[in-house]
Parts: C-alpha cells; structure tokens; sequence
C-alpha cells in the first residue's frame, strides 16, 4: 500500500488521529499521535521523532533523537478509541537514517533477508498459539487488591466462586479441568468472540477459540500462519485487542506465563515451515513424522541452540516457573510426534504437504515477538546449514509421556534451563549463529543481556511470599 492508499482511508473514513508505533526491547508497544491534517506523504519519507533515551534498552542521552518510519503495509483502525484513530506499525531509524540495529522489528526484517541469502527457500511462515488468563478486574471486595491475582490456583479457585462462598461449585471449572466445556461452565464465550470480531475487523484471519486448560479462566485464539515480520506484527495487534477488550469488559487479560501456582500456564507454541515459493520444503512422504531431511535439520538447529534460544523466546524469570513437570509445558529438550511433554512436536492430524510444520512448545507471550521469530529461524537455518540430526544428537524421537519416564529410561535427555539467568549464560555462550549476515549484532545481545540480568536480580532481592511460609516462624 502506498503513502497515498493510507491517506485516501484517512480521508474516506473521517480519521482524525493516526498513531505511530514501535516496539521495544522486552516487546512493549510504544505510540505517539499525529493529528490526521498533520500527516502528509512526506511524513512517510521523513517519519516521527521521538526520545530515545527514554526507552529501556534504546539509546543514551548523549545521543537520544530517534526516528519512526511507518510501515504502510501495517494499517488499521484502532477499534478502542473515541477518536477515529488509525494505528501504524514502524521501524526505528538514527537520525542519520541508518536503520538502528536495536531495533526489534528491523532484526525481524533482516532474518527474513538473511533466509533469501542462505539458499534454503524463499519463505519461513509462522504461526503462534498465544494462550492467555481473563481474570476479574477486582477479585476480592474493598480492602483488598489487585496482588490477589498472585496466589495459588487451589485458592483462586475457590476466590473466583467466591460468591456462592462454601455452597454450590456447579458449572465451575475443576482443577485443570478448563478444556473446552460448553457454556455456562465456559463463562468467557462471548468476550473472546467479541476479542475475534475486533481482530477480524482489524484484518487478522481467526480460526478459531477456545477455552484452555487451567481452572480460572484461560483461553486461547489462534489466527493464520504469515511470513515472520507480519506474525509478530499480527501478534502485536492480538495481545493489543485481546487486552483492551478485556479492560471494555471490566476485566484485565494476562499474557505472563505462570499466573498461577499448581495450575497450567500459558505458552506461546510457534508452529513454523519453510517454502520456496508455493512448494513446501518440509514434507517428504514416508518419513519421520512425514518431515523432510530439511526440516528434521532445523529441529537439529532449534534443540542444539535451544539453551540460548530460550532467553530470546522465555525471557521472563516467569518463565521459567512455566517449564516444570504436569503442566503440558516442555521440560526436556526432545521432538516426537504428537507427544505434547517433548519441548518440539510434529503435528500429524490432518496435516497435508502444505500444512507440514514443526511446532516449538517452550517460547511464551512474555518474549519479543521479532526478536523470538528471527532467532527460531536463525537456529533453524544453522541447523540445516551444518546439517544437524536431532536423532544422532540424541534429540530423540521420544513418542512416550517424558513426565512418566523412570530416570533411567530418561538417559540423557537434556533439560530446559531452570531459570532466566542459566538461559542468559547460554546466550552468552552460544550466539554466533544470531549474529550469521548481522542480523543481530553482538552489541544487541549484551546490551539485551545485560537489561534481562537486571531484571532477574531485581526479582531475586525481592523477599517472596513463599519465604514468609518456610521461613518466618522458624
Ligand atoms: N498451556 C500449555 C502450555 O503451557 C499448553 C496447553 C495446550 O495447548 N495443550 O504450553
Ligand atoms: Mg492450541
Ligand atoms: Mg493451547
Ligand atoms: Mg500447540
């Protein structure tokens, strides 16, 4: 679409702000408003400033001015504000107009670049399962706030019936008993139809929803698979409109891993593929799982890199309270068709040549949609560049239930890290192949490290609950 395409919308539909956005590093949406009388074909060409300094991660003071440069490709209308309001997706550029290399979305571009470079195929698609918690914007009557959210799924439980206190548990959803039962125990039909009409409206294909598994309210919306940069575009606008609607409806939607203690969490499983062009490169009747070599060699990639990876796609010290044991998480590094305890899955049901994929189960809603997408392919792509064998690697394939395997039938399956800062250390380990044709810089990933170790300490200073429990009548 053309500067001017965007210009006759503005126009034919009686818009009166246009909204710039960007994204930073940890995966914020960030926006500034223009009046629409303000915006003009040169605003195309030149962009819009604005203060680097200001954003984590981003520039120092010394050298703060930043430029957004809208991407007309990424246009819809804002469907929460009173204003007409049409939102613009945009890159980041120094002033000197220089693509900045912290920028999340241009590194997502660069893969996408890299991938025509490295005589794979033409195009990698992608396709994430973003689950989420609806929870009630206030859970407990006056006197009492929003840190309830942070309790145990037993006690959430009993707090999200708490109006029949002690009485009747009827048409309530049981422990982990979540998986798609009808109305009334499926209290959120409407509010995630509500979320899909808004996102149809908003151009994103929806296939469908459904409620999940944890007890207190969680689903999931899945949308069609798109090439890289235009699924964590689709993703940026999912978690916007899953959220705002959510707050429409007096209730907040959470994308953070592990909510609750001793109930499922939510992940972000990433389904992906490689074409070149219309010919799928994934698909070779007769094999494992019917995968091709190439694509058994980026499962090889994503397993050997996945400690490193994984502080790209579970960036969260939440995390990492997502990846343990009963809970349908990954916990040891393994593929297998089917079986949904191994950290990789090839789906087999009805799936036809074209719809041949690899399914990444570890990564979360917490990660940086570009930043998690180009290092997957990034990892995927050495994988088939050093012809990688997940199965000589010893990788698998595991088609038993790993939670229930004995120790010793275990072997040496590896484990996912246990914490943020294990998976950051094996970031600083093993990042060559993020930085292949520079799509990420080293000068990213320290500075990227380097923000999340902060995170992660800043978490450990932090006296826990949990403490209180062990510790306080000792
Ligand atoms: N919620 C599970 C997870 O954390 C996945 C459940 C499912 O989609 N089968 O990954
Ligand atoms: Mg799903
Ligand atoms: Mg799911
Ligand atoms: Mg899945």
């Amino acid at each position: 679409m053309s500067a001017q395409n965007v210009l006759n919308i503005i126009k034919e539909k009686g818009i009166e702000w246009v909204d710039f956005r960007f994204v930073d590093l940890s995966g914020r949406a960030h926006h500034i408003s223009l009046p629409a009388s303000e915006v003009e074909e040169e605003t195309f060409v030149n962009g819009v400033a604005f203060d680097g300094s200001s954003i984590p991660g981003f520039k120092g003071i010394e050298e703060s001015d930043m430029v957004m440069l809208p991407d007309t490709e990424t246009v819809y209308v804002d469907p929460f504000t009173a204003h007409p309001t049409v939102v613009i997706m945009c890159n980041i550029y120094t002033p000197d107009g220089e693509r900045y290399d912290r920028d999340p979305r241009s590194i997502a571009q660069k893969a996408e670049e890299y991938l025509q470079t490295a005589g794979v195929g033409t195009t990698a698609y992608f396709a994430p399962e973003s689950e989420f918690f609806i929870f009630d914007e206030v859970r407990y009557e006056s006197g009492q706030n929003s840190s309830s959210y942070f309790v145990d799924s037993e006690e959430a439980h009993w707090n999200s019936n708490r109006k029949e206190e002690g009485g009747n548990l009827g048409f309530k959803v049981k422990h982990k008993g979540g998986y798609v039962p009808v109305g009334p125990t499926d209290t959120q039909q409407d509010i995630r139809s509500e979320m899909c009409r808004l996102l149809m409206e908003a151009g994103l294909r929806i296939e469908r929803h459904h409620h999940e598994v944890a007890t207190a309210g969680q689903g999931e919306i899945n949308f069609r698979f798109d090439t890289l940069t235009k699924t964590a575009d689709n993703l940026m606008k999912y978690k916007y409109i899953v959220q705002n609607t959510a707050n429409s409806y007096g209730k907040v939607a959470t994308f953070m891993p592990k909510p609750l203690f001793g109930d499922n969490g939510s992940g972000m499983h990433v389904h992906q593929s490689i074409f070149n062009g219309s010919e799928p490169l994934f698909y070779e009747k007769g094999g494992y799982g019917n995968l091709s070599e190439m694509a058994m060699n980026y499962i090889g990639g994503i397993l050997y890199h996945a400690p490193a990876l994984i502080a790209l796609t579970n960036p969260s010290t939440n995390s990492f309270k997502r990846l343990v044991p009963g809970y349908e998480a990954p916990v040891n590094l393994a593929f297998s068709k089917g079986n949904r305890s191994a950290a990789v899955r090839i789906p087999v049901a009805a799936v036809t040549p074209k719809g041949c994929r690899i399914e990444f189960r570890t990564p979360d809603s917490t990660a940086n949609p570009y930043l998690a997408f180009a290092a997957m392919l990034m990892a995927g792509l050495d994988g088939i560049k050093k012809k990688l064998d997940p199965r000589a690697l010893g990788y698998g394939p595991l088609d038993k239930n790993i939670y229930e395997m004995s120790d010793e039938e275990k072997g040496e399956i590896r484990s996912v890290p246990g914490t943020l800062d294990e998976a950051l250390s094996a970031l600083e380990a093993d990042y060559e192949f993020l930085t292949e044709g520079g799509v990420f810089t080293k000068d990213f990933i320290d500075n990227y490290i380097g923000l999340k170790r902060d995170e992660a300490k800043a978490v450990a200073i932090r006296i826990h609950p949990h403490e209180y429990s062990l510790y306080f009548d000792l």
